[in-house]
């Protein structure tokens, strides 16, 4: 019996705990997850590029993305629009795909009411000492940003049961290699496995025939 479904992810966890570099070492090690790459209407930091971290647009551009239902689910964190493009996604899972995203609570919430199989993981560092020091030790920011954004852990705090599973990255390869396993496990729900079950029904039945 063999899972033949994408499975549909969402990751989120504080600004700065790591969520980006653990994308980048689980793909490093397990190249056929598909990550989706969101729109925003934020600044590119130093070193990003247009199509690769994010596609950065224009408010008017995401206004019209939404408006054309392009996005599958989009919020506003800190000031900023967020949106995940859909067509890439029913795309990835059809193929049979894996599909993370890399998103925030309320997008994460949208998600889940749309497509209840999804699992929700939430990445935290060690401790908030930790992620203040990863926040600001990243460079990319102001300190204003820096306080808005560990001013929104405090309420992303309060959502943290809202997920499946609960990962602490602090060891960054133990925790890939943990990603990966919850990720592969979700393969023998029955919902992952609709043909299976069908192929043993019709065999038993074909049997007994
Ligand atoms: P996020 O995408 O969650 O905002 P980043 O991936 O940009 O966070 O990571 C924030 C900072 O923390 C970066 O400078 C990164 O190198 C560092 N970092 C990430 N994971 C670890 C880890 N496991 N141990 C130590 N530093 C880490
Ligand atoms: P950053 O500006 O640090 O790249 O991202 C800020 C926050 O936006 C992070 O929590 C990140 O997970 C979230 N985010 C990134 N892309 C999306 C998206 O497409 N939708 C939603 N809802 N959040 C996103």
């Amino acid at each position: 019996m063999k899972s033949h479904k994408g499975v549909l992810v969402v990751i989120s966890g504080f600004s700065g705990a790591g969520k980006g570099t653990l994308m980048k070492a689980l793909l490093e090690r397990y190249p056929n997850y598909a990550l989706s790459v969101s729109c925003t209407t934020r600044q590119p930091r130093a070193g990003e590029v247009n199509g690769r971290e994010y596609y950065f647009v224009s408010e008017e551009e995401f206004r019209q993305m939404i408006e054309q239902e392009k996005l599958v689910e989009y919020a506003c964190y800190c000031g900023r629009y967020y949106g995940t493009p859909r067509s890439y996604v029913e795309e990835r899972l059809t193929e049979g795909r894996d599909v993370l995203l890399e998103i925030e609570i309320q997008g994460a919430l949208q998600i889940k009411k749309r497509f209840p199989d999804t699992i929700l993981i939430f990445v935290t560092p060690p401790s908030a000492a930790e992620l203040k020091r990863r926040l600001a030790g990243r460079g990319t920011e102001t300190e204003d940003v820096i306080a808005a954004r560990l001013s929104r852990a405090c309420e992303e705090a309060a959502g943290m049961e809202q997920y499946d599973y609960l990962l602490v990255n602090d060891d960054l390869k133990e925790c890939a290699e943990h990603l990966h396993r919850v990720i592969q496990d979700q393969h023998f729900r029955p919902s992952c496995m609709e043909g299976a079950i069908e192929q043993m029904r019709k065999e038993l039945k074909d049997m007994m025939s």
